[in-house]
């Protein structure tokens, strides 16, 4: 069968490849920078289309310097081609060896455009130089993992090989091929090396994405690895917490029973029940039901605390009118400060037509939190001062209490420590009793109540701490 391939529609075709597959490999590049060896593969089509612009010139102008310049271009190609492969296995690279390999040709190359060599020997030092270069990418590509890159690995070496292979036909022919009459062949060699390029090619882009495959699968085996950590350190820690809990349940039982008959058994002496007190004994029955009432709060506060972060304290949220509110807590507030020297001004700035249900709030936990503002007053107060707990429409949304004393104040640096469980931000130093968890358990309820909580201060000056509760749908919908 006689057919002819004609070599400009061959390097014309294998051109649009190279641009096609040149833009893929950069595309994917793109998305996939830490593969470094895809930027330097995208130089072996890229210089393949420069020497196919410079050859079609060499042709319109008949200028050798074209010629030999396309054929560094291939060099440069396959020299790109082949860093990428070396990369790619992680294989050492030496630019020493390679700025010399390029050297050598360029070298060669100029000593035969001086002596206007034939097309023979030029294509020979192409083919020999490319032959090394083929070597040591297939060298490169053969390191490569089997189970991670079996067939994008074959594939690409395949392709390779041909090019090698018919270099070799030409070098034991003696590149006869070129010089006779038999362009047939020769072209057809070309057109075998063409297509090995379009294929390697290929193979390139499937090894990248391959490794980004095998990247993914190792980063999942970590992920995998990390989930299965992090399940038994949170199956750990919720054992843990709820040793904590238990532990913190019982010794409070515990602990209350005894005390309970210390605080009654030292009330009925303080009453005289049993008989007249020297005021020697009157003072230690004294101390010991107030260390007994302190001890008590101290472990309802603890208890409290675990129950709280537990999510075991049930917060049952009805539309309460804080009129009533304020009005029900004030005979405790009172019972609070009666024991110092402070006095107590309720401040009312409520809107008289708040006559309905107007807070969505839980009664008990909300006087919890303002016995605790002003338990807090009272300790960290002036002693002689004034405590104002004001209640005020704060926006559409919520309603404001706050608690405002005449105490030091809180260092700035403290401010973020407020809240803290068991953080008593510098208070630890002075004598002042107390463990750190009332505004941490106040923050945790407000919170399950939608509420905020906050507090400004000012050292010498006092402090104020508030909450925002949330208004009730019903009493908008009511003034509406
Ligand atoms: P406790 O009073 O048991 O230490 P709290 O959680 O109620 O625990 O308060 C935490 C810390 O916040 C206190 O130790 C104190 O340093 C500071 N604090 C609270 N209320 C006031 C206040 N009204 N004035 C100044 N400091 C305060």
């Amino acid at each position: 069968m006689n057919f002819y391939i004609d070599i400009f529609t061959l390097t014309n075709v294998s051109t649009t490849f190279y641009s096609i597959l040149l833009v893929l490999l950069f595309l994917f590049w793109n998305q996939n920078k830490d593969i470094k060896s895809i930027i330097w593969w995208c130089g072996f089509p890229l210089f393949r289309i420069i020497n196919s612009i410079i050859s079609s010139d060499s042709v319109y102008y008949d200028n050798e310097v074209w010629i030999y310049l396309g054929n560094l271009s291939i060099i440069i190609s396959d020299v790109l081609l082949m860093i990428g492969c070396l990369k790619f296995s992680n294989l050492k690279i030496n630019y020493y060896y390679i700025a010399a390999l390029i050297s050598l040709f360029s070298i060669i190359s100029t000593m035969q455009f001086n002596m206007h060599a034939l097309l023979n020997s030029r294509i020979q030092s192409i083919v020999l130089f490319d032959t090394i270069i083929i070597i040591i990418s297939i060298y490169a590509l053969s390191k490569l993992e089997t189970d991670k890159y079996c067939l994008e690995k074959f594939f690409t070496i395949f392709w390779m090989s041909i090019q090698f292979i018919v270099f070799a036909i030409w070098m034991v022919d003696d590149f006869k091929i070129i010089n006779v009459q038999d362009v047939y062949l020769y072209d057809l060699g070309l057109s075998a090396i063409y297509l090995s390029h379009i294929f390697i090619l290929v193979g390139l882009i499937i090894l990248a994405i391959a490794k980004r495959r095998n990247q993914l699968i190792a980063e999942n085996i970590i992920f995998e690895e990390l989930e299965k950590t992090l399940t038994i350190t949170l199956t750990n820690a919720q054992i843990a917490n709820e040793e904590k809990a238990n532990f913190l349940t019982n010794m409070s039982h515990v602990l209350r029973t005894p005390l309970n008959a210390i605080i009654g058994f030292s009330e009925s002496l303080k009453l005289e029940f049993y008989g007249t007190l020297n005021i020697k004994q009157t003072d230690y029955a004294n101390n010991i039901n107030e260390g007994g009432q302190l001890l008590l709060k101290l472990i309802t506060d603890l208890l409290n605390l675990s129950n709280i972060e537990d999510g075991k304290v049930e917060i049952t949220l009805e539309e309460i009118n804080l009129n009533h509110l304020i009005n029900k807590t004030k005979p405790l507030l009172n019972e609070i400060i009666s024991h110092s020297n402070v006095s107590l001004i309720i401040n009312n700035k409520l809107n008289e037509d708040c006559i309905f249900p107007c807070a969505l709030v839980d009664q008990i936990r909300t006087k919890q939190i303002l016995i605790n503002f002003v338990s807090n007053a009272v300790k960290y107060g002036n002693k002689n001062g004034t405590i104002t707990v004001e209640l005020n429409d704060f926006d559409q949304d919520y309603f404001r209490i706050s608690v405002q004393d005449e105490g030091v104040g809180i260092a700035q640096d403290q401010y973020e420590n407020i809240f803290k469980p068991f953080n008593r931000a510098g208070s630890e130093k002075t004598n002042i009793e107390g463990i750190g968890v009332g505004l941490s358990i106040a923050k945790n309820l407000v919170e399950q109540m939608h509420g905020s909580i906050g507090f400004s201060s000012k050292i010498d000056v006092g402090s104020v701490f508030w909450i925002n509760i949330p208004k009730s749908k019903q009493r908008n919908f009511s003034l509406i």
